[in-house]
């Protein structure tokens, strides 16, 4: 991957301490990883509908919404794709790098508080968001860009304390829409079975409004 200039910056210090807890408490929960992932795409493609209602040009050639997921188990990855409303780099720092949203906060304080099956029970109500990903994974990288726009974005980082974000070659970005990798954890790799995932789908995000599909190869 080419990119150029990645600046690398600290996580505000709420979210070092979300991402210290994810890891520590809820991880007998971890499936939930794949329903936010899936969730925040399905937002995104949600978005763009909506702000494509005044600028259709932002649709192009490309005016259905889709979620695609693939799984490589030799690279160990797993990969979620959307086309939808995109991030620019500093909504990806604003976004990635911030608790930018005041649940956070509560679910945070209850968590602490929380004892064994409660916490897994928390995660369910409040939903975890992006960092969950952490459970899963040991790198996670999005590359990202956003509708209209002719520059793409990097975003990594390995959920202890810091991230790189910088210009990412635009060749190496989806068209529209955001790509996050997954570098899965030794003890995560079943979670490139398609079996796995395709129930995992079902189960959990079976009444997400845009389409998902398992595929072998990313566009
Ligand atoms: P929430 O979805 O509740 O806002 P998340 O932690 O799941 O919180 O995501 C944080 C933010 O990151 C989202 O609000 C959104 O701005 C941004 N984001 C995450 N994933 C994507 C995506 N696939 N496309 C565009 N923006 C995203
Ligand atoms: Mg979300």
């Amino acid at each position: 991957m080419t990119t150029t200039k990645m600046e690398t910056r600290n996580f505000e210090a709420d979210v070092a301490r979300l991402l210290h807890m994810m890891v520590h408490s809820v991880y007998s929960d971890r499936d939930v990883f794949l329903r936010e992932l899936i969730s925040n795409a399905a937002d995104a493609c949600e978005k763009l509908r909506y702000e494509a209602i005044t600028q259709p040009d932002l649709l192009g050639d490309d005016p259905k919404p889709r979620i695609s997921i693939f799984a490589d188990p030799e690279k160990k990855s797993l990969t979620i794709e959307d086309n939808g409303i995109g991030m620019n780099g500093e909504e990806m720092n604003e976004a990635l790098g911030t608790i930018a949203r005041s649940g956070t906060r509560a679910f945070m304080e209850r968590l602490e508080a929380a004892k064994g099956g409660e916490k897994a029970e928390l995660v369910g109500q409040f939903g975890v968001g992006f960092y969950s990903a952490f459970m899963v994974a040991d790198q996670v990288e999005v590359i990202s860009r956003r509708a209209g726009s002719d520059e793409a974005w990097r975003w990594l980082s390995d959920g202890k304390g810091s991230y790189s974000l910088g210009a990412a070659n635009i060749d190496d970005a989806p068209k529209r829409g955001t790509r996050v990798v997954l570098h899965l954890m030794e003890d995560a790799l079943s979670y490139t079975q398609p079996y796995q995932l395709e129930q995992l789908v079902k189960s959990h995000s079976g009444h997400v409004p845009v389409p998902v599909s398992l595929t072998d190869k990313p566009d």
